[in-house]
């Protein structure tokens, strides 16, 4: 129950973002790749993909009806037709605006793992609910699912595009995909990587989210550049080494707190501050309060028994 409440409190918080005025779109098209995002507080990427065959494939579109919009909007400023869309997890940030897609493009199939599918559809954290309560009009009164689902590793063939998607577990959230294009060097990996902003710590796995970024490293060698779900696209290696430092970082010092004294308000507040000035990040999705929530996610994998302190 603590855990759910954990996550309920870091969604709430999340849809602060959505007051946040819908601002302009920063789309950037390179050769191949293009992303349609936005400054400040609740930033979170719509990317995409151009395929030979002359689509584009989406990755994530956004937490609300209005940016969603907007996305499509930028999508559609290429010219070309959204052939697919890829939900790279369960979090609402990331698939509020399948709506919005799917309706102006019906024959552009939507990819998910079955987890994240499942995770949308009996929406196990309240998340739906939550972003229907907080901004009703902003938010579809029905949530779109997936169309085609995966069970774990696949390699889908879209309009001439070949992409390989890898399952990467529990980490950010309850599980995430991977997707990689072998002809580019392209990785997607939603939350699995945020690049230089205060990551979320709600499931209380940094363990497996830091397994899963060795996992993301070994499996894609050829990857170039990694695209994360929140933050500036980047080279893998730095990208991945930042991400790795942070969660390292941020649970060490947490950590110390927590050794010193134990599950309390004070070590809670110490291991804020401490977290805030090793990294003056801004958060990636207008979360008022993301390092506290995460301190909390923190401290309950503390306390699962082979992690804590020896009395
Ligand atoms: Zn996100």
């Amino acid at each position: 129950m603590y855990r759910r409440n954990l996550l309920l409190s870091a969604v709430a918080a999340l849809l602060v973002s959505t007051i946040a005025p819908v601002g302009p779109a920063l789309a950037q098209s390179g050769d191949r790749t293009g992303l349609y995002t936005y400054p400040g507080p609740g930033t979170v990427n719509t990317h995409w993909i151009e395929t030979p065959g002359g689509g584009l494939v989406v990755i994530d579109v956004q937490r609300d009806l209005a940016h969603a919009r907007e996305a499509l909007a930028a999508a559609r400023a290429t010219g070309k037709p959204v052939r697919a869309i890829l939900v790279t997890h369960g979090h609402p940030d990331h698939y509020v605006g399948l709506g919005v897609f799917k309706e102006a493009f019906p024959n552009a199939v939507i990819w998910s793992s079955e987890t994240t599918s499942e995770t949308i559809r009996t929406d196990p954290y309240g998340f739906n609910k939550l972003v229907q309560e907080f901004d009703p009009a902003n938010a579809p009164t029905v949530f779109t699912l997936p169309d085609r689902t995966f069970g774990g590793d696949t390699t889908l063939e879209i309009d001439g595009l070949q992409i390989v998607a890898r399952e990467m577990g529990k980490a950010e959230a309850n599980s995430g995909t991977a997707y990689y294009v072998p002809s580019t060097g392209d990785l997607y990996v939603g939350d699995l990587v945020l690049n230089r902003l205060h990551a979320l710590f709600g499931e209380s796995s940094t363990s497996e989210w830091l397994t899963a970024l060795d996992r993301l490293d070994i499996l894609f060698p050829n990857a170039r550049v990694v695209h994360p779900g929140h933050g500036a696209s980047g080279p893998k290696e730095r990208l991945l080494a930042d991400q790795r430092d942070y969660i390292v970082t941020t649970r060490r010092l947490a950590l110390a707190e927590y050794v010193r004294a134990g599950d309390t308000p004070a070590a809670k507040a110490a291991a804020n501050r401490a977290i805030i000035a090793r990294f003056p990040y801004e958060n990636p999705a207008g979360l008022r309060d993301i390092v506290a929530i995460s301190v909390d996610g923190l401290f309950a994998e503390f306390a699962k028994p082979a992690l804590a302190p020896v009395k």
